[in-house]
């Protein structure tokens, strides 16, 4: 595979969403299929009102957590801004771009004109263009690319394919406003071309923006590089995935306690399936090695927490990830004081739980059971008779184990079982209820070992026949 130079430029103008976290991660695996490729992480914040430090620190944190590496410094648009200018000022001597004076009103009036069909030309500006003394202007004014009203331009797009459209449809957008800052649409051209890029991956909301930057290659005489618009992510319900959908941003779901392993999974798989392969659990070094952009689908892709929860579910058992979940203890309000109470209980009370669930947030309620001290049974159960007439018995069993090990204790509940010849849910169930509060749950067993031999016999002894 060729050389690859590709770049990520988001804008700091909100945390990192996850659909833009899946365009960072297609960048990421294309560029680390061939070690001489490059990925290069822009920050674009030219729109100075709504980028901020913060947004640009939860980016960078989101992508490092994600193990998503770039190369070199994040290079930050605005200090570029003065090469942007020379370029601008290089197209207004070049004669394709041109200075405008016209106000907001008439803009508006005359994007009105055009958006109700009443004229058919996308041009916005008709009267500076040609006005020798607003070329002369030296302020005031902004500069607008001139774009040709014939022809038309097809962008060959390696996920969306062919892609026509007709220059009558481009209008002269702004290259420089009045105040002397550059447009993004100018600044990503430059700054794409001077990092060498020849290859960009983005969102498919760009896919329009192609056929105005195209202008700027052109005229500059600069490659073009190759493209590749990914469809946008979508919720369950068809929409685009948002905030009603669940949690959207990468370091929410890092909060509620999803690995990375499974967010990467899961979104590959979006528009994507490896060949070959009968399950669905994907890594990163495999999927580096499968993954090829060209085989991406061009449609829309439905995100699903069921089936994030799926991955989250399978990754959080696995035994080598034990570490994040004491990592994410140490991170969370609830779990740090437990994990400081008594460790081992609550990797014992994890490593009890983790099957059945979907991510590390839904430990504190479990654990709240078995660190409560105060713990009382919510209400007065009376079980049924059986239950009651062995009840006393089986509290004196378990008061006589000495050795409080798994099989030790589990030998004595099935002995017991047996030599009473009773079922197991006559005395299994109300035990349960006994030490946790619920019917259902872990083997009594695996409850005891957890509790351990005090504190399960306190527990028991409130009950009172
Ligand atoms: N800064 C743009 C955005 O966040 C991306 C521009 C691009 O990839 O060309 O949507």
């Amino acid at each position: 595979m060729a050389e690859i130079i590709t770049r990520f430029a988001p804008s700091p103008t909100g945390n990192l969403h996850i659909g833009s976290a899946r365009t960072a991660l297609i960048n990421f695996i294309t560029k680390s299929k061939n070690i001489n490729s490059k990925l290069y992480l822009r920050i674009e914040d030219t729109d100075k009102e709504r980028s901020t430090e913060e947004f640009k620190d939860n980016i960078l944190s989101s992508l490092k957590w994600l193990c998503i590496d770039w190369d070199n410094e994040p290079q930050i648009q605005s200090q570029n801004i003065n090469r942007h200018c020379e370029i601008a000022n290089k197209l207004l001597t070049d004669n394709k771009a041109y200075k405008c004076i016209c106000s907001e009103n008439e803009l508006n009036e005359r994007r009105e004109k055009i958006n109700s069909g009443k004229i058919t030309s996308k041009k916005i500006c008709v009267s500076c263009e040609n006005n020798k003394e607003v070329q002369s202007l030296k302020k005031d004014y902004v500069i607008r690319i001139k774009i040709p009203i014939d022809g038309n331009e097809i962008l060959e797009d390696i996920i969306q394919g062919s892609v026509e459209v007709d220059n009558s449809e481009i209008d002269d957008y702004v290259l420089i406003r009045k105040n002397g800052t550059p447009t993004y649409m100018l600044s990503v051209v430059v700054d794409d071309h001077d990092l060498g890029v020849n290859f960009i991956i983005r969102g498919d909301d760009h896919l329009n923006n192609y056929f105005r930057q195209k202008f700027i290659y052109e005229y500059m005489n600069w490659k073009v590089p190759n493209y590749a618009h990914i469809p946008l992510i979508h919720g369950e319900d068809g929409s685009k995935l948002s905030k009603r959908h669940g949690a959207v941003n990468l370091m929410d779901l890092k909060a509620q306690g999803y690995l990375p392993d499974a967010i990467i999974n899961n979104l590959i798989l979006l528009g994507w399936s490896p060949k070959n392969q009968d399950d669905e659990i994907i890594q990163l070094d495999n999927i580096i090695s499968k993954f090829d952009i060209k085989d991406l689908s061009k449609s829309a892709s439905i995100f699903s927490y069921k089936k994030l929860d799926y991955f989250n579910n399978y990754y959080l058992r696995q035994e080598k990830n034990l570490g994040l979940f004491i990592d994410y203890c140490q991170s969370n309000l609830h779990l740090q004081k437990y994990i400081m109470q008594d460790k081992e209980k609550i990797i014992r009370i994890f490593n009890t739980y983790k099957k059945d669930i979907s991510k590390y947030e839904e430990m504190i309620k479990i654990a709240e059971i078995y660190f409560n001290i105060n713990f009382e049974i919510s209400k007065n159960e009376q079980f049924q008779e059986d239950f009651n007439n062995y009840f006393n018995d089986f509290f004196k069993l378990i008061n006589k184990i000495k050795k409080w090990e798994y099989e030790i204790i589990n030998l004595e509940i099935k002995d017991f079982l047996k030599k009473n010849n009773i079922k197991f849910p006559i005395l299994g169930k109300p035990i349960r209820y006994l030490l946790t509060n619920d019917y259902n749950g872990p083997s009594i067993t695996d409850i005891f070992m957890i509790l351990g031999k005090k504190q399960s016999l306190e527990r028991l002894n409130k009950y009172k026949i």
